[in-house]
């Protein structure tokens, strides 16, 4: 069995990256926008923030009182849609009840969209042409690359259907030429259905859901889920203790896909910079 290091695959990729960025005249900028105090948002803005500062992409941070209005926060959408020194846009969700994350997504101009959540971009990906790739299963698909992992002809089962993880998943493992099924809290005989799985992705966000009885022999197993065990342990979806001993690659929790996601974003920035300037179609 192997473990993916997501953190040394992910450390890998933002040196190309500030390597890439180093050589630019001017630098693709990311304005992050977070409503309210989450302590769990303010620790993945925090991070995307120095993400930025250490590959040299110029990042802002705008954060915004709990009660802000709707109309407050589109209008800084506006205004950051208009601004030329950002280049993408993310809105750390959730956001505080009240407000409307459907219509702040839309207000997004989508070429500035590097979160891919927008209706146009999600369209992108289904069609199987994305401009921004969904940020977590992009990087779920570069540890499999980075890996050494075919996707092609491979039976590949994803457990979750969020628009933020398990649908695009899909779309990204189909577009590999990967044999999908999508499963859910509805599906029925779920453990059979897992155990045919060549590669396994969890992402329902239920800790150590996944047993060693429900993946076959010589598995790829990820584990995208981030939640706290009975010790309040960061654990993921995947009983890893069970479940390493049949696979033949698995992604720990923390340190696997975690790491990830936040390098794709840096990606999408550069693409959005490039895209504006009309390097890119
Ligand atoms: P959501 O809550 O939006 O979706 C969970 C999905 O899991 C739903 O489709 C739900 O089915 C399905 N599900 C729930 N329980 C079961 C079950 N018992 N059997 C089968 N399917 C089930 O979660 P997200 O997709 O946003 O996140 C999933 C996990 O991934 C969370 O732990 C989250 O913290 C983590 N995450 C990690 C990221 C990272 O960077 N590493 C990024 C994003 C998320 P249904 O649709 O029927 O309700």
């Amino acid at each position: 069995m192997k473990i993916i290091d997501g953190k040394a695959i992910s450390m890998a990729i933002r040196e190309e990256i500030a390597a890439e960025v180093a050589e630019m005249k001017e630098k693709p900028g990311l304005a992050v926008v977070i409503v309210g105090d989450d302590p769990a948002s303010k620790v993945y803005v925090r991070n995307k923030h120095k993400a930025c500062e250490d590959t040299g992409i110029y990042s802002e941070v705008h954060e915004l009182p709990a009660d802000t209005s709707q109309e407050k926060l589109l209008s800084l959408i506006d205004k950051l849609n208009a601004d030329e020194k950002i280049n993408g846009i993310l809105v750390q969700l959730p956001l505080p009840k009240g407000l409307s994350e459907d219509e702040v997504i839309a207000r997004i101009d989508p070429k500035k969209d590097v979160d891919a959540f927008s209706a146009s971009n999600v369209g992108h990906i289904m069609l199987g042409d994305p401009v921004f790739l969904p940020c977590t299963p992009a990087g779920v698909m570069e540890l499999l690359k980075r890996s050494g992992i075919e996707v092609k002809g491979k039976n590949c089962v994803v457990v979750g259907r969020s628009n933020i993880v398990g649908k695009p998943m899909a779309m990204l493992l189909l577009k590999a030429d990967g044999t999908v099924t999508i499963c859910h809290s509805k599906t029925r005989n779920l453990a059979e259905i897992t155990a045919k799985a060549d590669i396994l992705v969890v992402a329902i966000g239920r800790a150590k859901f996944i047993t060693a009885d429900m993946v076959s022999e010589g598995a790829v197993v990820i584990d995208v889920g981030m939640n706290r065990d009975e010790n309040n342990k960061l654990c993921g979806d995947v009983d890893f203790a069970s479940v390493s001993e049949k696979a033949s690659y698995i992604t720990p929790v923390p340190g696997g896909v975690g790491p990830m996601t936040i390098t794709m974003l840096l990606k999408n920035t550069i693409t959005a910079f490039r895209l504006q300037r009309g390097e890119l179609q």
